[in-house]
């Protein structure tokens, strides 16, 4: 069975995981936050003590831990859901989110989670239209000017948000970019339904053709 994927990229605040859940719902398929997963990762590293810059002892979380993001996100069986956005996590998570290591379990969870799902994905984050899903059936790249993503993002603040564009569009590790054949969405002043519907309608061409 061909694994169907709708892969979606973008900076934070973007509209990713808004436009990816209603997508998911309006076509019936499965949906990965896998930003949530490398928070989670983080918060156990906190909880434990692990120093997140520690390259090895953080890959060897990132083996070790037993992750779940529906239908709420959880680390060891514990529910992290409310944990996984504070201010402490928004500043360790683009650490560990550069390290390899930590990458690499990432990735292979993301495409066995997919794999496992009789429909389909929606898939958002950061790299999966470019490492995690190259062959996706769908690429799609949101983005929105900086003051509407940090209004989104409330409480995190606009220098937070761009703090984390500069970290995760700069890392050697699988950095955030545009995929070439991506379909790019400006969600500024727009709706999520409109984000939606213009990704079922380039689906649809896609399968058609
Ligand atoms: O999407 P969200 O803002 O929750 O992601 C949190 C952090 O996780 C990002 O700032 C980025 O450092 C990392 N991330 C990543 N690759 C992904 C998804 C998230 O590096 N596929």
């Amino acid at each position: 069975m061909s694994t169907r994927v709708i892969a979606i990229d973008g900076p934070a605040g973007s509209g990713k995981s808004s436009v990816a859940r209603a997508l998911a719902a309006a076509l019936g398929w499965s949906f990965l936050d896998t930003g949530a997963m490398y928070r989670a990762v983080t918060v156990e590293a906190l909880r434990q003590g692990v120093d997140v810059s520690n390259e090895e002892a953080m890959g060897d979380l990132a083996r070790e831990v037993q992750l779940s993001t529906l239908p709420r996100v959880s680390v060891n069986g514990r529910d992290v859901e409310d944990e996984i956005r504070t201010e402490t996590v928004n500043e360790a998570v683009s650490i560990v989110a550069a390290n390899a290591l930590v990458r690499h379990q990432m990735v292979s969870r993301q495409r066995e989670f997919a794999e496992a799902q009789p429909l389909g994905t929606v898939v958002e984050g950061r790299d999966i239209t470019t490492v995690v899903f190259p062959h996706a059936t769908v690429k799609v790249y949101l983005t929105a000017s900086l003051e509407e993503r940090a209004r989104r993002r409330g409480e995190e603040g606009e220098a937070s948000v761009a703090r984390r564009d500069v970290a995760d569009s700069t890392r050697e590790a699988s950095p955030l970019r545009q995929a070439p054949d991506a379909l790019v969405i400006d969600t500024t002043g727009r709706e999520v339904g409109d984000a939606v519907e213009e990704i079922i309608q380039w689906l649809k061409n896609k399968t058609l053709s």
